[in-house]
Order: C-alpha cells, then structure tokens, then sequence
C-alpha cells in the first residue's frame, strides 16, 4: 500500500475543478442531457509481478484473446526455479507484451539508501535493455516508494512506476477513486488497485473495469502475482479465471460502446523511451579495510527482514532452521552475536549471510583477486563457509563454492578461509558459516579482506585449514534464488527467510568434497 498525503488535497483540487465546471457550465449554458452520452474512455492495463514461471500461462491467454500486458520482471531471479528463464522474455516481447522492470533483488526500496534504490532500478533496466527490450515501465516491489525512490526510478530512464492500493476495490479502498487519470497525476507513483487476490472472482475483476466505465472513465492496472491453482502460492488466480477474464475483456473491449481499449503500460502512458542509464557498484574495500558491514551485528534495522541491518537469513532444502541474536557478543558485555540452531535436518543448509544487494551491504570484488574470509564462532556440530558471488553484468547472485569444514567448538573459534581467484565476471561477495546438520551455531565479528594487505591473523584463537586442506572450489557457478512473493506484510516475512523455501536441492548443489549435504569423511574437517 502507498499512502501519500496528496490524495487528500486532490480531493480538494477536485472539489474546486467541480465548482469551477459549474460555473463553466452555467456561462456556456450548455445543455445537461449531453453528459450522458459524452464517453468516458477507459484504459486497461494487465501487470504481472516478479516473472513467476507461471504467468506464461496467462500469456498464452492473452494471446488468444489478442490481447497483451505488462510484465515487471525481477531480474535477479531469472531462470531460478519457479521464475521465468530468460527466453520466455522473448516469447513474450515477441507476441507483443512489454517486458518491465521490477527491480534486481526485490528489496523494498523506501528502505534503501539513494544509490543502492537507483542501482536497483537502473540495473534491472540496463540488464533488460540489453537483451534487446524496450523497457519503459516499473513496479515498486512491495509497492513501496518514497520521493527519493521515486527520483531514483525517473533517473533510471523508467517513463512510470507502479504503486498499489490506491484505486477502489470490493475489498478494501472503499472511498479511492475508480481508476487513474491518463496521463497519470504521478507518473512515478501511478495509482493502481490493491493486486488482485485469491478470493477475486471474475464479477470482481470485470468491475474494476465497468466501475471505471460508468465513473469517470480513466486507466485501470490490474496486478496479478501466480496464475496457477497452486493455492499455496500467495495471491494466485487460476488459470481458468483468468482465461474467463481475459476472453470477457477482448469482448468488451471489442464494443465500441464501451470505448474500452486494453493497452500495455508503456503505451498508456506513451512517454517517449528515455536513454539507458548505468548505475556502477561502490568500489571495494581499501587495502587492510574488513569489507563486511555491520560485521558483529550491532546495528539493527527495521526495515531488514532479518532485523539486522545488512544481514538476511540464507539456507535451502529441508530442515528448520530458527534465526535470533544474542547476548552478549564475543567481545564486550552488551554485545550481540548471531545464533542459528537447525532441526529436523534432512538436507540443505542454513545460514546468516550479507543481504544480496547492488553494493550498500555486499562487499565490492575485484575479478583475480583473492579474499581472506574471517567468522568467529560457536557450535555443536561441524560448520563451514558457504560462497556467493554477484554478476557484474546483470546483479544476480550465484552459489559459488563451500570451505572445508570446521570442527565444532565449545569456546570462540575464528574459522579463516582464503578464497580462490574472483572470476571474471562477478564483482560482489557474500560468505558466512553453515549448518548443515541438527545444531546450534553462534556467530560474530565477521571480516573479509583482500589478501593483498589483510591483517595478520590473531594465531591463538586461529583456525586455519586452506593451506593443508585441498578444497577445490567450484568451477560451476549456480543459480540462487531468494523466495519472493506479493506485497504484503506477511509475505515480507517469507522473504525473510530468503531461500530457505521452496526450492530444496536446487541450490548449492554440492559438486565437491566437504560440501553442505555431501557426507565426507571425517578427515576433512578442518582444525
Ligand atoms: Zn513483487
């Protein structure tokens, strides 16, 4: 939901535009029975959020109906499983659909510094512009902008943005207005309906539309999240609701007595295409200089998903794993530490990891370059580092390789591990220590240095292992996706939870030894 005070002084400008019509109307004399057959146009637009795989389906019924929509893709999350993979874009510009923008990684970007928000936006531009797209629109994730966002947005050459929840709806927006106004008020903050939810019916979505007709006329979007029957999958409309809704929309449309035109949202707004804009990641670390943020976790934050500024929850497969802080640190008395304490363990991992972001919390690296990676912890079972590297071309993050394993530990214990060579083509970093078994693990005082001027180690509490340990890095590089849903309060949480759902054993597949899942032997624990 976007809430902006200037609704209320819309109403007011309304109120004096109404007065004013009167006057108008009563100089010019003109004659009321006209009004009732003046048309008032309507303008439908069709969005899909985050490119979930299954919204191809609702392509398929837009072009059977000769109809086409928006589609504002993450593009961070292209070709995971259960999203999109990149030659569906092309099925879809191809049939006449505008391929959008949705950001990177979805973060909500009201909560982002300026440059991290214009990243996000420039970035997912730039990707699908370079793939041949013309891409005009955008779509706040979780709906959410502030004024700085939405500079960052227009700076990205976007020609309009998408909010929610500011259009009436049978369910809730009772006193909003029927549609936007073509051109929009704001083209940064477009006023949409709330996205459509599992409990609409096709009454429901065909009122949105005749509501507008019989009001005002103007420029309804309609959002939808999963086409799919999946209820599990939060909101989704099934496929054959939409197929009815579509094939109800290419008819009306088709009357002209309804002046009703369906179009993409590029073209309903019909600004101009602006240039493409670059947007480059902060440089890295200076020599000597730990490039971790907030590395012993004493800086909270209300608007990480995680409730620690610049940390998110990772893991995958089947356990459950339970994420908290505690008290006191390794060092100090009302310091924090992480603890993470895994269950149920079937397979996958879990661990605290630097938010996969553009810049403002993962370290900046340098192809060629190696890296000393540093955690001190605790633990009742083995543990190791897993490695996450960031695409320079497109900002997708990727399963890079896994540590060996170090031993579990009743006091604090600096795990230390030296990466291989960066590769070419990725410039971000995001490391931690593990669990991948039933146990608890607690963490502090993270630090990664280019081995070019790292600080000498503190020998007695060190543990060091890649120099006996062969751990040969992996030369795959792997796809990682973050489960990411609508817009709600709940399912920011589920973000949260980053890709612990959903897609077990997609993810750091274990290719070599002494990794997550892979039962080696005990000889590879290193200490
Ligand atoms: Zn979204």
């Amino acid at each position: 939901m976007t809430k902006d005070n200037s609704v209320n002084r819309l109403t007011v400008i309304l109120a004096v535009l109404a007065a004013l019509a009167i006057v108008v109307t009563g100089l010019l004399g003109a004659a009321p029975a006209r009004a009732a057959t003046v048309t008032k146009p309507v303008t439908v637009s069709l969005t899909f959020d985050d490119g979930n795989a299954d919204q191809m389906q609702a392509a398929q019924a837009l072009q059977q109906n000769g109809l086409t929509g928006t589609f504002y893709i993450i593009t961070g999350y292209l070709n995971a499983p259960g999203y999109m993979q990149q030659s569906d874009l092309a099925t879809l510009a191809a049939a006449g659909n505008e391929i959008g923008g949705h950001s990177v990684t979805h973060p909500d970007m009201s909560a982002l510094s300026q440059p991290e928000a214009q990243r996000q936006a420039c970035q997912s531009r730039a990707t699908l512009s370079s793939w041949g797209y013309t891409v005009r629109s955008f779509a706040y994730p979780f709906a959410e902008s502030t004024t700085k966002t939405r500079d960052a947005v227009r700076a990205c050459g976007y020609t309009s943005a998408r909010g929610l929840g500011d259009v009436r709806t049978p369910y809730d927006c009772t006193g909003c207005v029927t549609a936007e106004t073509l051109p929009p008020r704001n083209a940064m903050l477009t006023r949409a309906p709330s996205q459509v939810e599992a409990n609409w019916t096709l009454a429901d979505l065909q009122q949105q539309v005749t509501q507008a007709k019989t009001d005002r006329g103007g420029w309804v979007q309609l959002t939808f999240h999963h086409i799919s029957d999946d209820a599990t999958l939060d909101p989704t409309t099934s496929p054959a609701l939409f197929a009815q809704f579509a094939q109800w929309l290419a008819a009306y449309s088709a009357d002209p007595a309804n002046a009703t035109t369906v179009k993409t949202v590029g073209d309903a707004v019909g600004t101009p295409v602006q240039p493409v804009v670059q947007s480059p990641v902060p440089g890295p670390a200076a020599p000597g200089v730990n490039a971790v943020q907030n590395p012993s976790f004493q800086t909270t934050s209300t608007t990480s998903p995680s409730g620690q500024k610049c940390w998110q929850y990772g893991g995958y497969g089947s356990n459950t794993a339970a994420f908290s802080t505690v008290t006191p640190g390794r060092t100090g008395t009302t310091t924090k530490a992480t603890s993470l304490t895994v269950s149920d363990y079937v397979d996958g991992d879990a661990k605290w990891l630097p938010t996969f972001d553009l810049g403002d919390c993962a370290p900046t690296v340098v192809p060629g370059h190696t890296y000393s990676l540093r955690e001190y912890y605790k633990a009742n079972t083995v543990t190791q580092f897993t490695v996450y590297l960031r695409d320079s071309s497109t900002g997708s993050w990727h399963y890079w390789t896994s540590s060996p394993w170090y031993a579990s530990a009743a006091t604090w214990t600096q795990a230390v591990w030296t990466t291989d060579q960066i590769p070419a083509g990725f410039d971000g970093l995001a490391f931690g220590l593990n669990l991948f078994s039933n146990g608890t693990l607690t963490t502090d005082d993270v630090a990664a240095y280019d081995t070019a001027g790292a600080p000498p180690l503190a020998t007695t509490t060190t543990t060091t292992n890649s120099a006996t340990t062969p751990a040969k890095t992996s030369s795959s590089v792997s796809r990682i996706a973050p489960a990411v849903d609508a817009l709600t309060v709940r399912s920011r949480a589920v973000l949260g939870q980053l890709d612990t759902s959903g897609m077990p054993g997609q993810l750091d597949a274990p290719s070599t030894p002494g990794q997550p899942g892979a039962p080696t032997q005990p000889g590879q624990i290193a200490r």
